[in-house]
Formats: structure tokens, sequence, C-alpha cells
């Protein structure tokens, strides 16, 4: 099976993992401070907190952010459910903004008129999560503008997109977006097996997150409430948890890294060759904007005729082709479905899961098994 995404590991990257488990640091060593620092310097943050998922990432985010019961988190549709699902951890109500057809983003349209709406109903979301669907990034300014002018915070979900850039600036550099998050899950850019991180350029919301990663305990003294008793003492300031990365983890990350560029190079020279390789059939290719570069994580496409959708993703798998479907819509979920969510409610989103296709794209993939993929569709859909 050529599968829709793979990892890639180095000799150099298991050299790496190997001396960690070897030295003194399983967990709360020197790897994480490293892994964070080069994450913080390749995007231009200022601050960068590692925890073991994306979704915990998302999740202290959101908490950082004061996010609670009587507030509303606002999302895509056409994402991972985690993107949503944290807002419930946070006892939050959920909505979605519907998407735009060509990128598969948050539109800024939908979202300027649902919060007008929102304004005079008084149910204006106080975090709003846009997510870089396969590593473009949204159209983050028109939704910075809307933040000012609505008040609300922005965690860009940014799982897709480490390495892409949004007007000439890495995406996670903070001029768009409150916190910004990555995942470094195996299908995503680079890995740490599980992983994630929340950057920002707040030393305020910086804080409070590596506080919330680890229990809600500090050992800062110029963070604590009262007087030191010793050396030993520290303090639990509030709620938090245990969503530390281990340095097994940061050490492959560090390693990862390294090549975050050429895999990011390599993913857009394959997207290249379907691009035109592709562009003769009756299917629409994913629009790249001016304002945007892809870090490529996924490449999708959308049959024209959605009556043959699912008859052709299963002649692919039939084919050893692996392919795959990002997303079906998270209102469509029966949890959300249960919360009052039913069909109809985001059209665009909906259409786009009548047709939507994920095909492989990888690193290392190899020519040969790219042309089995462009070959397999010609013969379908010719
Ligand atoms: C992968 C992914 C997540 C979750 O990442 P984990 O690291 O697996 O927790 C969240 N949102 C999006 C859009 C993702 O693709």
């Amino acid at each position: 099976m050529i599968p829709y995404g793979r990892q890639h590991i180095t000799q150099l990257d298991i050299d790496r993992v190997l001396e960690v488990l070897q030295s003194d640091f399983l967990t709360q060593g020197p790897k994480v401070p490293e892994f964070e620092a080069a994450v913080a310097k390749h995007i231009n943050a200022d601050y960068a907190i590692a925890v073991n998922s994306a979704t915990s990432a998302l999740h202290i985010a959101c908490l950082a952010l004061d996010l609670g019961p009587g507030d509303y988190l606002w999302t895509s549709p056409i994402t991972f459910v985690a993107s949503a699902n944290v807002g419930i951890y946070c006892g939050a109500k959920v909505d979605f903004v519907d998407i735009d057809p060509d990128t598969f983003n948050m539109c800024p349209n939908a979202l300027a008129s649902k919060l007008e709406k929102a304004a005079k109903s008084g149910t204006l979301p106080k975090v709003v999560v846009p997510v870089a669907m396969c590593g473009q990034s949204c159209e983050m300014e028109a939704i910075r503008k809307l933040s000012y002018q609505y008040n609300f915070k922005i965690v860009e979900d940014a799982s897709h997109a480490i390495g892409a850039s949004y007007k000439d600036k890495f995406v996670g550099g903070g001029e768009y977006a409150d916190i910004t998050v990555f995942s470094f899950h195996p299908v995503k850019i680079i890995t740490t097996a599980e992983g994630g991180i929340a950057a920002t350029q707040s030393d305020k919301l910086a804080q409070k997150m590596s506080r919330l990663r680890s229990h809600g305990i500090t050992r800062d003294i110029s963070q604590m409430l009262g007087d030191s008793d010793g050396p030993w003492y520290y303090e639990q300031i509030e709620l938090g948890y245990n969503y530390r990365m281990t340095e097994l983890q940061a050490a492959l990350g560090v390693s990862q890294i390294s090549r975050l560029d050429t895999y990011v190079a390599e993913r857009s020279a394959r997207a290249s060759v379907y691009q035109s390789a592709l562009a003769h059939l009756p299917i629409d290719l994913p629009v790249q904007l001016e304002s945007t570069s892809s870090a490529w994580h996924l490449y999708i496409i959308r049959l024209k005729d959605k009556t043959r959708h699912r008859a052709i993703f299963e002649a692919l798998r039939a084919a050893n082709i692996g392919v795959n479907l990002h997303y079906i819509p998270v209102h469509l979920q029966p949890f959300y479905r249960k919360l009052g969510f039913k069909p109809g409610d985001f059209p665009i989103a909906e259409d786009y899961y009548s047709r939507a296709i994920s095909i492989p794209l990888y690193p290392t993939m190899k020519d040969a098994d790219q042309e089995i993929v462009v070959e397999a569709l010609e013969q379908l859909l010719k």
C-alpha cells in the first residue's frame, strides 16, 4: 500500500534518541528546552511550550486565554475533532464557521457575517480557532482585523503547517494569532511520535501555559504567591495537567527540525507534479493563495462528479493506494449532533466532504509511486 503520509526517520534521529535513553534525564531535562528553542527560532516566535500532543497544546492555549463555561469557541467544521473538543474540555460551547470552497480554510466572509449576528444575540466567541488545512495558512490578516473589532482571541491550529509561511513570514511568528499550535504526530511535517507545541509572543501566556502543562506548579519565585520555605519549595497556583513532552520525544524533534526546510521543499515539489499531471482530469485541484506558501501536509483532490466519490475511493484503495478523507465535518459527528448540529448547517463543508480525497504525499515518496497514483486516477476518471 502506498500510504497517504508517512514519517521519515534517519540513523541520526535514532542515535539522538538512544543518547537520551543512556543519559540522566528521560523527562524534565535539557532536551525539551532545546527543542522549544529550535522551534521558536525557526518560526521566529518569542516562546514555544512543548507538550505531549497538539491536542494538549490547544487545550492549555484555550485555558491560558481564560476560555470557560459561558464562553464560545468557534472553529472550522473541516478539521480533526480535537480543534473543537478542546472548547468542550474548557466547559465552553462550540460553534463552527463554514469554509472557503477553494482553500478548505475558515472563510473570513462567513466569519464576519456570523460575528455580526452573534454581536446582536450576545453570543460572540471568546476564542476562534482557524485551521491551516493541508498546511496552507488561513487568511489571517482578515481574521486578525475581525478579532480586534469583535474582541476575540485567536488560537491558530497550525498542526499541518510548521514550515509554511503567510505574507512571507513563517506561520506561528505571532503577528496574526495569540497562540499558534503545531502537531508532531508521525503523519505531520516533522515528528516526535506524539507531541505538540504552543507558540506565542506573550510572556504572560507562555508562563501560564508552562504551568498548565505541569500540574499548575511553578518553581519560579517571581510567580509564587507566598514566600519560599527553602530550596525544595514549589507552589501549585492553579489546576494544571501532566501534559509534558519526554526527553526522548524532544531529542527526536531537535533532530527532525534540522530537516524541516528540506521536507517542505520535497512536499512542495511532489505537489507541483500533481498540480500539472492531474490538471486535465475532471477534478478540482487545491487552490493556493498568493499570500501563502503551504507546508503541503496533505494533497486533496475533489471529484467534480460526487456520485462516483465512494466508488473511486474504494477503487483506489483496492489498487493499494492508501487514500484517506480529511475530514468528516466535525458537526456531523454523533457527539456534536447530540449538541444540536445537523446536516445542512455548514453546506460548503458538507459539499467538500462529498467530493474530497487525500492522495499520497510525503517527502520520501518515490517518483514511480507518484506515477502509479497519477495513472490510477487517469484510468478511473478519464
Ligand atoms: C493532528 C491534528 C490535531 C491533533 O494533533 P495531535 O498531536 O494528534 O494531538 C489537531 N488539529 C489538527 C488540524 C490536526 O491535523
